[in-house]
């Protein structure tokens, strides 16, 4: 198996964006974000990005999901989502680690059943890194 889409094929299911998975916006990320809403940097601060010790992190709503999930299940900002969320599940961990391949397998029901580390490697875009 050498294809990402038979390799990968993202269900819409919601789990990763269920919990606070630290996911954060990068400078850059948060100005396109900012733009794809219509808002200002301000704004962005105040009604979707975290205080404290992660400036940058995307809040959690009442519910325990990503401020940016819908009820239909999609992202609200997907043409602009951050890095983590546009790259899964080809992240730097399960690439470099077969458990950390496993963990994320076990999460996701994105993951073709049968696939192997090995499968998902070669299924990575641009190839085995
Ligand atoms: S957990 Fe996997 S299948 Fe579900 S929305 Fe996230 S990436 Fe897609
Ligand atoms: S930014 Fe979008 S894809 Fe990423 S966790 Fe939030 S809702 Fe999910």
């Amino acid at each position: 198996m050498s294809d990402s889409k038979a390799a990968f094929q993202c269900r819409q299911c919601g789990i990763c964006c269920l919990g606070r998975g630290g996911v954060r916006l990068s400078r850059g990320e948060a100005g396109l974000v900012a733009a794809f809403l219509k808002i200002s940097p301000a704004d962005l601060f105040t009604l979707y990005l975290g205080a404290g010790p992660a400036p940058w992190e995307i809040r959690t709503g009442p519910d325990n999901y990503c401020l940016f999930h819908q009820a239909d299940g999609r992202c609200l900002i997907h043409p602009v989502k951050p890095g983590i969320c546009r790259d899964w599940p080809f992240l730097p961990g399960p690439l470099k680690h077969e458990s950390a391949f496993l963990e994320a397998k076990a999460a996701c029901p994105g993951f073709s059943k049968e696939l192997s580390w090995a499968e998902f490697l070669a299924s990575a875009p641009g190839g085995r890194p």
